[in-house]
């Protein structure tokens, strides 16, 4: 009995250490950020630069800290799409999304707005199923919304892909291929995966300044993306000069800091309003 009770002290004496010397872990961090809505949606601008007007925005996430704090997406996505964090992720920042733009964008139907997915979205129909239980009536319609794909990462089944991005498309969205140049899949997936919008990278974009006559790769990208019908969108454009340069070439959409970076809420809505009055 003695050695029994001496047994359960020092297993409760263990258990009361562990649980106050282990750090918190990172992914329950997440977890309980996820629950607690501080994965927030900035939007970066997008504008047509043929015309000068706001095309729309795509949605960077941020980790909004109980403490105020702004963090960035590399410092949690790698561990959020490790820890199968991602998708919850994404669904919390769609619903946010949807909320916060619906009165605007009810108001104004040719604006669009841009989704990042996970390579893990990939994988089976649930982002299909999520899209349309968060996006299904609500004020951000369906042919409103643009999901971007990266092909910084290979995807894991590409016939899965398919089946996916024809889903999404049926319900009447777009889909981009992000990064477009830097990857994986290049031309092999423009050819297989049936997508409406092409990203060129900022890596490309960097290589205009102004004495430059010709940027090959920019100009090969543009006449893919042309040929095969796509949307052109330029990523990272930081000078009036790319801007110049990528309007001469006719490409119809960028964004960068040379416009403007993501922004809260209530930029992006303000700006809205200045820039798209109703
Ligand atoms: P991305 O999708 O290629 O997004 C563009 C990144 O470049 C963003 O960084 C944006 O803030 C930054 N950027 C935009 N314009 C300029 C510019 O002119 N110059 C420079 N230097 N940077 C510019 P951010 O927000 O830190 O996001 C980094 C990456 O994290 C994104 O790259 C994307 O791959 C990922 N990410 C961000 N939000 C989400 C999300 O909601 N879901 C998923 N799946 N990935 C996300
Ligand atoms: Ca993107
Ligand atoms: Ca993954
Ligand atoms: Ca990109």
């Amino acid at each position: 009995v003695n050695i029994a009770a001496a047994a359960v002290g020092f297993v409760m004496i263990g258990l009361i250490f562990h649980l106050t010397t282990q750090p918190p872990s990172p992914a329950s961090e997440i977890e309980r950020g996820i629950r607690n809505g501080e994965f927030v949606p900035f939007y970066q601008p997008v504008i047509d630069i043929q015309n000068g007007r706001l095309a729309g925005c795509e949605v960077l996430i941020r980790w909004r800290k109980p403490d105020g704090t702004i963090v960035s997406p590399g410092a949690f996505i790698g561990l959020a799409e490790a820890t199968g964090l991602a998708i919850p992720m994404t669904r919390a920042l769609m619903e946010k999304t949807r909320d916060e733009l619906a009165a605007a964008y009810e108001k104004r139907p040719q604006l669009k707005v841009s989704i990042n997915l996970f390579d893990d979205h990939f994988d089976n129909l649930g982002i299909v199923k999520d899209v349309q239980t968060i996006f299904d009536g609500a004020g951000v319609r369906y042919d409103q919304l643009v999901f971007e794909i990266t092909e910084r990462q290979p995807l894991p089944n590409i016939d899965k892909a398919k089946v996916i991005i024809r889903r999404l498309r049926d319900l009447g969205a777009r889909v981009a291929l992000d990064d477009a140049g830097t990857g994986h899949g290049g031309l092999a997936y423009l050819q297989q995966l049936g997508m409406d919008v092409i990203k060129i990278d900022k890596l490309f974009i960097d290589q205009i300044d102004a004495e430059t006559t010709s940027a090959p790769i920019v100009d090969a990208l543009i006449d893919i993306g042309r040929r095969m019908g796509m949307l052109v969108i330029a990523e990272g454009v930081e000078t009036f000069d790319q801007v110049h340069y990528l309007r001469q070439r006719g490409v119809e959409q960028a964004q960068g800091y040379v416009f403007a970076p993501a922004l809260s809420t209530k930029s992006y809505l303000d700006l809205l309003e200045r820039m798209d009055p109703i």
